[in-house]
């Protein structure tokens, strides 16, 4: 075993592995982000709030039991960093980091007890074979490495092909967005509470379509973490 930590070592001295935020090296314990960068980004209260900004922007749309992102969104901040690494530079690992930090809020929470399942929301085949993976589903790993919660991903499906979608205009690909997603098994949920995962927020339009489609299942419960509100 100290071979293998010795070599981590050597490793480390060589290659450090370097900040996302503010590219410093990173300390033996600290990972993705140094702990400075980390005390910059500023957390929502989210998971202790049951009316907050993100549960707002449901309102009158789609019933949830309760909805949270982790951070508040900053421009030009390590958090902006960490999730261009996350969606554009194959970063995976740091999807898991994020989910790793949202579960030990779920953890603390009195809002988000009893989840049966955690579902990333679907992105199209095409995209998700051209990125190489869903940035929702590495956040949902670290979840479910925290609360050995099941990642369910055969239920809800994406459907629209994008292609199509760009020839049309903004207004009627806004409107399209209801009927991107398909339920694929009405049985499976049945009186289930589901988390359901998903980046940063901004419209909350994508959300809203999943949540409306899985609501077609009898019973089912839905609530919604992100790791940022825009
Ligand atoms: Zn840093």
């Amino acid at each position: 075993m100290w071979i293998t930590s010795l070599f981590d070592d050597f490793i480390s001295l060589i290659y450090p592995k370097i900040c996302l935020g503010c590219n410093n090296p990173l300390l033996k314990h600290e990972e993705c982000i140094c702990t400075i960068c980390q005390f910059h980004i500023p957390k929502t209260n989210h998971f202790k709030e049951k009316k907050n900004d993100l549960q707002k922007l449901f309102w009158g749309k789609v019933q949830l039991n309760h909805a949270a992102a982790l951070y508040e969104f900053v421009k030009d901040s390590p958090l902006q960093k960490m999730i261009h690494a996350l969606k554009y530079e194959e970063n995976q690992e740091v999807g898991i980091y994020l989910g790793k930090q949202i579960a030990y809020e779920i953890e603390d929470s009195t809002l988000l007890k009893g989840i049966d399942y955690i579902i990333p929301v679907p992105l199209h085949p095409k995209k998700e074979k051209l990125r190489g993976y869903n940035q929702s589903m590495s956040i949902a790993k670290g979840i479910q490495e925290i609360l050995k919660t099941e990642i369910e991903i055969t239920t809800l499906q994406r459907t629209v092909d994008t292609e199509s979608q760009t020839k049309k205009n903004k207004y009627s690909r806004w409107e399209n967005v209801g009927n991107v997603f398909e339920i694929r098994d009405l049985e499976k949920l049945k009186h289930k509470h589901i988390l359901l995962i998903d980046d940063v927020v901004t419209t909350g339009s994508t959300l809203e379509s999943c949540v409306t489609t899985l609501q077609q299942i009898e019973g089912i419960k839905v609530s919604i973490v992100t790791i940022a509100i825009a």
